[in-house]
């Protein structure tokens, strides 16, 4: 695979974070369940929230996505519900899915498992070590120099401008193509231990969050720590 070579033909000392985690998903795989992976949803436009999060959570309830709470890592979390195989659809011929940890000492994933935002008093990237450059919203030119746009937008926020390399101004960031790999927010859900392109939610669950919202949803895969947090630009 080419971007191994590269990986091994780089000095240490140029070797990135996101280097770091590709490193331990693919050179050490006792180490991978460390690494936290999700499949996370949210709104397309990134200010919208839910009118009312607590009826949000008794919908994905009542649709059975997700079951009783438990402690994780300070937070609530909820395991899987009944339904959470119809509303989310795993990719692959025989897809093993774990729904419950292996012991009742919840300590860390290795198990699906779903998270619900808090709501955040302003948008966030949401994205982990695994973003990769966003596409042009016209052309679908790359953009390259996506942090240092981040950065800038974590500064700037709403009045952030953007000028399109390849075909000129502008949009703001959050009209970039961050595929599936990145998305703003100030709310999101995410479903735990969703390895990248395994699982993708299902247009029922899709339906229900944009009910619960009026907004039409995305998704992404975080893999990772916190993409903002990583690089001390939060
Ligand atoms: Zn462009």
């Amino acid at each position: 695979m080419h971007t191994d070579d590269a990986l091994f033909a780089r000095p240490a000392s140029t070797f990135g974070a996101g280097d770091f985690w590709f490193t331990m998903k693919h050179l050490q795989p006792a180490a991978r369940d460390t690494m936290d992976e999700k499949l996370i949803l949210h709104c397309t436009d990134p200010e919208v929230i839910p009118a009312d999060r607590a009826a949000l959570i008794q919908a994905l309830h009542g649709e059975g996505l997700m079951g009783e709470a438990f402690p994780f890592r300070g937070a609530t979390h909820y395991h899987t519900g009944g339904n959470f195989l119809h509303l989310v659809t795993f990719l692959g011929c025989s897809p093993r899915v774990a729904t419950r940890p292996a012991d009742a000492a919840v300590t860390d994933t290795g198990f699906c498992h779903i998270e619900v935002s808090p709501i955040l008093a302003e948008v966030a990237f949401l994205g982990g070590s695994n973003t990769k450059p966003p596409l042009c919203p016209r052309c679908r030119g790359r953009e390259t120099q996506w942090r240092e746009l981040l950065r800038t937008w974590s500064l700037e926020k709403q009045a952030c401008g953007w000028t399109c390399a390849h075909c000129g101004p502008g949009a703001h960031p959050y009209r970039l193509n961050w595929r599936e790999y990145g998305g703003f927010g100030r709310f999101y859900l995410a479903i735990w231990d969703i390895a990248e392109g395994t699982a993708l939610p299902g247009e029922r669950l899709l339906a229900l969050l944009r009910a619960q919202t009026g907004c039409d949803w995305r998704f992404f895969y975080f893999a990772g720590k916190p993409f903002m947090q990583e690089t001390s630009l939060a």
